[in-house]
């Protein structure tokens, strides 16, 4: 019988996380060989797609709820802070690969973009206003500015004001600083980099169908979607980079670590606007609060979006239920993703959340009539004409074993790792792209934990010449570090208004 080709690395998926990986391990480690192997024909086809996502450059400065309230008023900024700093890590891999050469020109996925946060009534303004204080102590939000003057929300959103009652109570935040990402774009060049490489391939229209344990690594089965034809390939480390379709190849991997986790998925829409006039009227990502008792991923926000060097607004995201784990995939997903060891913490987290259930379906039933309600909020002039409703990416949250209520529903993103270090998946949407390098740096330290501490630990210090801790706590570094990234993006060169004209 032929033997297996054999590769160091597998990565399943030709997303922003395994593009990211991949170039990162070449990086690393020039000699490895690895495959990169994605069931579409082009990357970037599933949540990575610029129009799958919302395309902000996650970084705390205007997402309302990475500050959570506690009951007794008190505003917690730990999360905003994290997010902020693990953004800033991912800009240094960027800025890096930029130096290098790698990136023709990061604006054709970078842009910057305001980032505001906008409520509405005596409630909302006391959080924004007591959010504002605590945040513009710590030095990355030093530069938030803070409004409750009707004249300077129409310098800063001009847009969203004309039509509003006289008397409503409005507050807004500004940061400049903030990013529209394009991760599409971004997940393109990396693999076309990649490409570019000795010992690496990117293959398409390849479906992962399988993977069995192989003495210390895996044999990883590989069908081509035209011909049908199979072929096995032996990798020593197999990362399982595909999207909402990861759970059930981590379920087939039937490593120990897999065991009870299950996926809840959500779909989206969003309202899109190409009219110029419209457009050229709103440059800002403005993001407001959630309806109370509604989930995260329902923050409601008016967008700029720069794809393709044209400019765009988005409103959304409208939020439903499917059964698909992929918004190419199959409304199969959901039930044969039901085992013995998930289908406990699953019932437990459908009988816990009858109430987000309901929200889900009361979303999938909205008419235009009403989705143009909930956008008119935000800008109440908006006319129908100008809007059409494009169906977003999936997000699969994750549902896992709860001691104590049998099982819950996470809404953020989980590393599973094999104990051995051969094998991990990435489960969950949120905070997402943003934040891509961070995760995959964890990865790197838990499955090549000699690698991290020895041959590899000069160039990743090289790379990342400061990582989140240490961005949070020591301002000047920030600083220093954050302007170097902004320069090797071409960020300071122009205003947001110059930059997308
Ligand atoms: C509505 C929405 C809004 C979002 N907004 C933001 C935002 O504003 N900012 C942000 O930072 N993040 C955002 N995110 C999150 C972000 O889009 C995702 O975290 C990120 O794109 C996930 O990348 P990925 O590589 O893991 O998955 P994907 O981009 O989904 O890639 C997975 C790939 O695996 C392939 N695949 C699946 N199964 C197989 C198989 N068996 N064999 C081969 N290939 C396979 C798929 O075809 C796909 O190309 C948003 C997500 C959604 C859905």
């Amino acid at each position: 019988m032929a033997q297996n080709e054999a590769v160091d690395v597998v990565l399943v998926g030709a997303g922003i996380m395994s593009a990211t990986l991949a170039v990162l391990l070449k990086e690393l480690d020039p000699a490895i060989k690895l495959e990169v192997v994605e069931l579409m024909d082009s990357g970037a086809a599933e949540s990575s797609n610029p129009w799958n996502n919302a395309g902000t450059g996650h970084a705390g400065l205007c997402e309302l709820n990475y500050t959570p309230q506690a009951a007794d008023g008190s505003i917690d900024i730990k999360k905003a802070v994290h997010i902020n700093t693990q953004f800033e890590v991912s800009r240094q891999f960027w800025a890096y690969l930029s130096k290098k050469g790698a990136f023709s020109s990061p604006r054709a996925f970078i842009n910057p973009v305001p980032h505001l946060s906008y409520v509405e009534g005596e409630k909302g303004i006391d959080f924004l206003k007591k959010r504002f204080e605590l945040l513009k102590q710590h030095h990355a939000f030093a530069e938030m500015e803070y409004t409750e003057d009707k004249s300077v929300m129409n310098e800063w959103m001009p847009l969203m004001m004309p039509g509003r009652p006289a008397d409503q109570k409005i507050a807004a935040t500004r940061v400049m600083k903030g990013t529209d990402v394009n991760f599409g774009a971004l997940t393109n060049k990396l693999l076309k980099h990649l490409a570019n490489a000795p010992d690496a391939q990117v293959k398409y229209s390849k479906r992962v169908t399988g993977l069995r344990r192989n003495g210390s690594g895996w044999t990883v089965s590989i069908k081509d979607v035209n011909s049908g034809n199979s072929r096995e390939v032996d990798a020593r480390f197999v990362f399982l980079g595909a999207g909402g379709a990861a759970l059930p190849l981590l379920q087939q991997s039937g490593i120990e670590e897999s065991k009870g986790f299950g996926g809840f998925p959500v779909s989206g829409q969003w309202l899109r606007c190409d009219n110029p006039e419209v457009v050229k009227k709103h440059q800002a990502k403005v993001y407001s609060q959630a309806a109370v008792g509604s989930p995260p991923m329902s923050v409601p926000h008016l967008d700029t979006r720069v794809v393709d060097g044209k400019t765009s607004l988005l409103f959304g995201p409208y939020a439903g239920f499917t059964t698909k784990f992929l918004k190419h995939g199959s409304f199969m997903d959901l039930p044969l993703s039901v085992r013995m060891s998930n289908i406990g913490p699953m019932l437990a987290v459908a009988r816990d959340n009858m109430d987000l259930t309901k929200y889900l379906v009361s979303e999938v039933m909205q008419s235009m009539e009403q989705r143009l309600d909930s956008l008119r909020r935000f800008y109440p002039e908006a006319k129908a004409e100008d809007w059409r409703l494009e169906v977003a990416g999936q997000r699969v949250q994750i549902i896992k074993k709860d001691p104590k209520k049998g099982g819950v529903l996470q809404f953020g993103t989980e590393l599973v790792a094999s104990k051995d270090g051969s094998l991990a998946a990435l489960l969950g949407a949120s905070p997402g792209a943003s934040v891509t390098v961070s995760i995959m740096l964890e990865l790197i330290e838990r499955c090549f934990p000699e690698q991290t501490k020895g041959a590899w630990a000069g160039k990743l210090k090289e790379i990342f010449p400061a990582r989140e801790k240490v961005l949070a706590a020591d301002a000047a570094l920030y600083h220093k570090i954050s302007a170097h990234n902004d320069e090797a993006l071409g960020l300071v060169e122009n205003s947001p208004a110059q930059s997308y004209a």
